[in-house]
């Protein structure tokens, strides 16, 4: 086993939820306890770097230092092309209030706009205290919708289409999502460069 313990540092559930099932499917050996945060601590950390790189290794090492555990960390958001990357980094900024809120202003900035075309990204970030920090990027093509669909995931899941298919990330089965989101690619990148290393260290 990588780690016994590893903590998500996010106080997103529905974050918690998806990397628990990414970390589960994607390497049976990568963390035997997988853990919420909030479970450990009421430690909120301010969102104050310029790119998700910076936001996704701030949280890791914060919450890394707090706990003592190897900690996890994304920085994410969607970039539409037609708003020039908006919402990007301040995706869960944008407007203040429920997702649904989020989704109404993407829908009505987007009203009358042919070009649908948007990304997820996402920087992960992996914190091991006194030892070292990796982070990693993965992306997620796809389009708008006209209008929100399905109640899976969170935040703009109702008016995603990912590449290849004809429904929302919400309408979607989650284990679709999981297979090809944003954070599964930032993840797996992390995990195949842990596994080499080891493999290395063994040989
Ligand atoms: P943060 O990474 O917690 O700062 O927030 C990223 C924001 O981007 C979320 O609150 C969502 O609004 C949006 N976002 C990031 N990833 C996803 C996703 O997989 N589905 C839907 N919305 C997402």
């Amino acid at each position: 086993m990588m780690f016994d313990k590893l903590v998500i540092a996010t106080g997103n559930f529905g974050k918690y939820k998806e990397f628990d099932e990414i970390i589960k499917s994607s390497s049976k050996d990568f963390a035997d306890e997988i853990i919420f945060a909030p479970e450990i601590s009421k430690l909120t950390v301010e969102e104050t770097g310029k790119s998700y790189s910076e936001n996704a290794m701030l949280k890791a090492r914060t919450w890394a230092k707090q706990s003592g555990l190897p900690c996890l960390a994304d920085d994410s958001g969607l970039e539409v092309e037609a708003l020039d990357g908006a919402p990007g980094l301040y995706s869960s900024r944008i407007v203040m209030g429920k997702d649904c809120d989020k989704v109404s202003w993407l829908l009505s900035n987007l009203k009358g706009i042919e070009n649908r075309k948007a990304r997820f990204a996402a920087s992960v970030a992996l914190c091991v205290p006194d030892e070292y920090i990796l982070i990693c990027e993965g992306f997620c093509y796809g389009k708008i919708a006209e209008a929100p669909e399905g109640s899976n995931g969170f935040g703009y899941d109702p008016v995603f289409i990912p590449e290849g298919y004809e429904k929302t990330f919400a309408k979607l089965n989650p284990d679709i999502k999981n297979s090809i989101s944003h954070r599964t690619n930032a993840f797996r990148k992390i995990s195949n460069l842990l596994l080499r290393q080891k493999e290395h260290t063994h040989s």
